[in-house]
């Protein structure tokens, strides 16, 4: 598309200029290299007709990255007051395209920023990650994607299927709403500081429909239980539920079973009997 922005001064002047010094407790590792921010924008595409909330935009790599690709309109919430007078220039270049909201990510809905089409992207506080995309899960089906950084590990999480080491609780809360993809690695030599880990950018799509019906709450409690005592044969590991052999009976899931052996649908019908089990 036609680049009519002025011209921006290169990252590494703004973090000098405004006294960026990253902080180890808001999980700061930035991205400076703008070929590798607009690449994760990309990913994110089409941003064209979208209104995309940003996560911890820090001295604006990538918020420079998702304007300068089309982002129709940025709204980036930022916890650090130190950005606000770099990100205010950024707003300045890209008149009525970026807004930056100051606050903690994790006290803000983020669809009430923006309308939709919304999209999330970012690259994310590695503290905060995991419980951010936990507090997005329940109204997931308001944004068209989200396209976010992770640590290698917690990707992999993420993505995983069923009888792997990685097979987890995330697993199954994230694929029950969502199709997961991973476009890339990042090395850690990338990020200014490097962290010790290496990072993967994780492309979430929400399913039309989730993959089975149940109530979200009893899908957190039996997966929690299940993977609680992943070792142990699930007529065990379920006791803290209740009658755990009436429950993997109603659900027709083998007591024999462990956590990690178990499908999605699988949990699912063991939400399913567990809110009837209340009733
Ligand atoms: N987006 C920038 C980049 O790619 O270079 C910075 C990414 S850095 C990994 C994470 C950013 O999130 C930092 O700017 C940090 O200040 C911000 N942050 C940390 N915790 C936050 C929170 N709870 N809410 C909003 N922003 C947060």
């Amino acid at each position: 598309m036609a680049d009519d922005t002025p011209p921006l001064p290169p990252l590494r002047d703004i973090i000098r200029r405004h006294g960026l010094a990253a902080r180890k407790a808001l999980g700061q590792n930035f991205l400076l290299d703008l070929n590798l921010t607009r690449r994760i924008a990309r990913s994110a595409a089409p941003l064209a007709d979208c209104n995309v909330v940003e996560i911890g935009p820090g001295p604006g790599g990538l918020t420079r990255a998702l304007l300068l690709e089309g982002a129709r309109r940025v709204v980036a919430i930022e916890r650090d007051e130190r950005c606000l007078p770099a990100l205010a220039e950024l707003a300045a270049a890209f008149p009525g395209r970026l807004d930056i909201v100051p606050g903690d990510a994790l006290t803000i809905d983020p669809a009430s920023l923006v309308p939709a089409p919304r999209k999330i992207v970012a690259n994310l506080p590695y503290n905060v990650a995991t419980p951010l995309l936990i507090a997005w899960l329940p109204s997931i089906a308001a944004f068209v994607d989200f396209t976010l950084m992770f640590q290698k590990e917690v990707a992999a999480r993420l993505a995983a299927k069923p009888d792997t080491r990685d097979y987890g609780r995330l697993s199954v809360l994230t694929q029950w709403l969502a199709t997961v993809e991973r476009p890339f690695d990042i090395a850690p030599k990338a990020f200014v500081p490097p962290p010790k880990v290496t990072s993967t950018v994780v492309r979430l799509t929400p399913r039309p429909e989730p993959q089975a019906p149940c109530d979200q709450g009893a899908l957190e409690r039996v997966t929690a239980a299940a993977f609680g005592q992943r070792r142990k044969m699930l007529r065990q590991s379920l006791k803290s539920l209740g009658d755990a052999a009436r429950l993997l009976h109603a659900a027709q899931v083998d007591p024999t079973a462990r956590a990690e052996s178990l499908t999605v649908t699988e949990f699912c019908a063991l939400a399913r009997a567990l809110t009837a089990s209340v009733r």
